[in-house]
């Protein structure tokens, strides 16, 4: 990393800290506990650059790399794991299907609302039957003149209630044929499309799940990004970066319950000493920071593939699913360090905890990576 990058890092990543200390800490609990989704909070990251990192300048973003992503979801994603995943979720799905693959109307039409956070973006793939296998997908979208007529259901869908557009993944053609599958950019509000269930989940509880439902919505071919039979294969590419910034996901909550972990393992006495001269505990605690190390270099690895354009499916991969993994682990060490107050809702490891869980299923779960890892080593 050149001393310009780093200077360059250090600097974004007070900006988010603060950010995230001053917006987001004093309401997490409170947004965990009744399942909000703070829309409101999420268009001012915008007004900061937080929701368009990747988004060149002359589309209205900030123009950064993955390296400067990367420290932006740490940061916010430390204090809460689901604001970070709701970043991750709209820069790197929604936003960068659409800078990918747009065409430069759908680029100048969407990219400056995305990137400035006037509007949140949603990506639909899973189904309610098809989510490691989405070449099966059954959301079909059958060509009728200028008009493709959309039909069935995408579920788990980040921001599929409130997002303002979306980018789907329905099918073109035959299923399991690679190219039978085609991504089209919706808006909110068009007819034929709502959203449906949100769902009531473990953890990342302030980042809204929820269904979108197409019930012969009509898009004009002009909504179609890239070719038609291309979504497939352009999602797998999306899905590259996009497994990037879950495992940054990770990392924040892996660094987030392990600083809580020292700090209390310092403070807390037993046996008329801190709990921290255990070595029990210390060794735990060079378990966590060393896993953590681990995990960043596999993540800063694949960010630095991406940025030099260069084919990171096996690295982010790995990164994703080495830093999931982590994140439970350490997660899990920080309740264990902090005995019972652990286990109650004063201290911020049981959160950290029922976040964690998240990063080895979405985007793909830990075993789905391993199919991609041994695809790419076993070739
Ligand atoms: C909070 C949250 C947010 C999400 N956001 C989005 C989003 O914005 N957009 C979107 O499109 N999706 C999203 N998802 C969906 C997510 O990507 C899927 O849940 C995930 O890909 C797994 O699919 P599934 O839930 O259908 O599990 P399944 O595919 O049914 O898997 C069940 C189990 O079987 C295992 N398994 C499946 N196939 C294999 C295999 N070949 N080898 C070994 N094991 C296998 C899996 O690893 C898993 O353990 C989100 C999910 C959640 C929970």
């Amino acid at each position: 990393m050149t001393a310009e990058l780093q200077d360059n890092l250090t600097l974004i990543e007070q900006s988010a800290k603060d950010f995230a200390e001053t917006h987001i800490r004093p309401y997490v609990m409170e947004w965990d506990e009744s399942q909000h989704f703070p829309i409101d909070m999420l268009h001012k990251m915008g007004e900061y650059g937080f929701l368009g990192v990747l988004v060149p300048e002359n589309y209205g973003g900030a123009g950064l790399g993955y390296q400067e992503y990367i420290s932006i979801i740490v940061e916010i994603g430390k204090v809460c794991g689901s604001i970070g995943l709701s970043v991750a979720a709209h820069n790197s799905l929604c936003t960068n299907h659409i800078q990918s693959f747009g065409d430069e109307s759908q680029k100048q039409k969407y990219l400056p609302k995305l990137a400035t956070g006037e509007w949140i973006g949603a990506w639909g793939l899973t189904e309610p039957n098809t989510g490691s296998d989405a070449g099966r997908m059954k959301c079909v979208a059958v060509q009728d003149g200028d008009y493709f007529v959309l039909n069935g259901t995408k579920n788990f869908i980040t921001h599929g209630k409130s997002g303002h557009v979306a980018v789907v993944i329905a099918r073109t053609g035959e299923p399991l044929d690679s190219h039978g599958m085609t991504a089209f950019v919706v808006e909110r509000g068009t007819p034929g499309f709502s959203g449906g269930k949100k769902e009531n989940k473990l953890g990342m509880r302030a980042s809204e799940t929820a269904e979108m439902v197409f019930d012969n919505c009509r898009l004009h071919k002009s909504q179609v990004l890239g070719a038609v039979g291309d979504g497939f294969i352009q999602s797998l590419k999306v899905l590259d970066g996009g497994r990037i910034s879950i495992a940054a996901v990770s990392l924040a909550i892996a660094k987030g319950a392990y600083e809580a972990a020292v700090k209390y393992a310092q403070e807390r006495e037993q046996f008329g000493k801190a709990i921290s001269n255990f070595q029990g505990i210390s060794f735990k605690l060079a378990d966590m920071a060393t896993k953590i190390e681990a995990a960043e270099l596999l993540t800063r690895q694949a960010a630095f593939l991406k940025n030099q354009g260069l084919k990171c499916t096996k690295e982010s991969a790995m990164a994703k699913y080495y830093a999931s993994e982590v994140s439970v682990q350490v997660a899990t060490d920080a309740v264990q360090i902090f005995g019972g107050y652990g286990y109650t809702k004063d201290f911020p490891v049981e959160k950290y905890y029922r976040d964690s869980k998240l990063c080895t299923i979405g985007e793909g779960t830990s075993e789905i990576q391993k199919v991609v890892i041994a695809r790419d080593i076993l070739r």
